[in-house]
């Protein structure tokens, strides 16, 4: 049987990062893959046009145990060298907010260049991953039908999330099997779904502001038939518990309510809302949507503006992981280098991308993990 110098289980954006670094480095590399085709989550990235980078990424983009175990990843392979690498190849790109960039004509750019990248590194297509154990020196890695040996594997496996695109837990099982801890996995970047809203506020989307025990997200939010999405919501995904939407950010409502009081008594309360929100969230919020704003005692204004700038939200689940552009929680980043990606508990034992626990916030830091953790990786395996 031939020995390869290194495995790497997964050709996605991490897997094929490292092989390139292989390649660089003259190594004999084999990339295993369950999937008929490499880099399948890149192509449905971004909708299609892969938001692949974000210049803004640093360690407080990343959210899991350790967020700073990204530092030393990110300064080795940094948003810079990622975007000079999509000028180098010709990839057209744009930078659709400040730091975020798109592909201009599709992700298909980035995924055929990842593969151009590592030339003739041979991809065992349809190849699923069993099991992987450790000989003295050797890592024997069973797939369903044959066996491959290693020096030293790369384990870029992927979350468990989008399920569609085919994806297992291998990587965690394998991890645990060495001796790693796992942290719990669940979805996040989706939709939630709650029964605060009424269904018929389905399609609406509005800029809010949302707070939770970790940060404030000023995002678009969208009514869905089943709850809210929209990014904002996605990036409120990333963390658990008690959050409260403000409908009308940097505005004073109860000020507005009660100036309107004064000058435009006559007016019904759902139109002076009307002119912040769209229309049928304002009813939403309204009881007497077509009483005079007059005829409101301030208490009353008072308790509509409470509940349009602070709505709590506390009875929610996620949409799933079927729907989720990303699993939260993996092989736990206690037990492995930050500055080589190599398992602290077994020698040869590699790690790259989203299968650690390392969740990227929505904007392209997540392919950037990708990115930055397979070239670590590729550079030490
Ligand atoms: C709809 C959607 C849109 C997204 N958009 C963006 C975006 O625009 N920007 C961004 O930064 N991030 C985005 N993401 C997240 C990003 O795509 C992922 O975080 C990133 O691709 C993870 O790369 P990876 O190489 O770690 O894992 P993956 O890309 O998941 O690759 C893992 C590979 O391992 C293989 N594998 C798994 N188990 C086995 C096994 N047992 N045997 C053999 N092979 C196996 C899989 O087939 C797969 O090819 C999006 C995700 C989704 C689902």
């Amino acid at each position: 049987m031939k020995t390869y110098d290194t495995i790497i289980i997964g050709a996605g954006a991490a897997g094929l990062k490292a092989a390139h670094e292989l390649y660089l480095r003259k190594k004999s590399v084999l990339i295993l893959d369950m999937g008929d085709t490499h880099a399948r989550k890149v192509a449905i990235s971004g909708g299609g046009n892969c938001n692949f980078t974000n210049t803004s990424a640093t360690y407080k983009t990343y959210f899991g145990n350790n967020p700073k175990f990204t530092i030393s990843a990110l300064k080795q392979f940094s948003p810079i060298d990622t975007l000079n690498w999509v000028k180098e190849k010709g990839i057209k790109f744009i930078e659709k907010e400040p730091g975020r960039y798109f592909c201009t004509d599709g992700a298909k750019y980035i995924v055929d260049t990842l593969k151009n990248d590592i030339k003739n590194i041979e991809i065992k297509y349809n190849t699923k991953v069993e099991s992987v154990y450790k000989n003295e020196n050797l890592f024997i890695v069973n797939t369903e039908k044959i066996q491959f040996q290693c020096y030293s594997i790369i384990i870029a496996t992927g979350g468990v999330s989008y399920p569609v695109l085919g994806v297992s837990n291998i990587g965690h099982l394998i991890a645990k099997k060495f001796g790693h801890k796992i942290v719990p996995l669940r979805p996040a970047l989706c939709a939630l779904k709650t029964k605060y809203f009424d269904a018929n506020l389905s399609g609406i989307s509005c800029m809010v502001q949302i707070k939770n025990k970790d940060r404030i997200i000023c995002d678009n939010l969208l009514f869905t038939h089943f709850g809210i999405g929209g990014p904002a919501i996605y990036r409120t995904s990333l963390s658990t518990g008690k959050f409260t939407i403000n409908f009308m950010p940097n505005k004073n409502v109860f000020d507005i309510l009660k100036t309107a009081k004064q000058t435009n008594g006559k007016k019904d309360i759902s139109t002076i809302l009307g002119e912040y929100l769209p229309n049928k969230l304002a009813l939403f919020f309204l009881t007497n949507p077509h009483k005079n704003i007059a005829d409101f005692k301030d208490s009353e204004l008072k308790e509509i503006s409470d509940k349009i700038y602070n709505f709590a939200i506390e009875d929610y689940e996620t949409i799933g992981m079927n729907a989720a552009e990303i699993t939260f929680g993996g092989v736990d980043t206690k037990d492995i280098s930050s500055k080589t990606m190599e398992s602290l508990l077994c020698p040869g034992l590699f790690f790259a991308g989203e299968v650690m626990d390392i969740s990227g916030d929505l904007g392209g830091f997540n392919l950037q993990w990708a990115f930055s953790s397979g070239v670590v990786a590729g550079r030490n395996a």
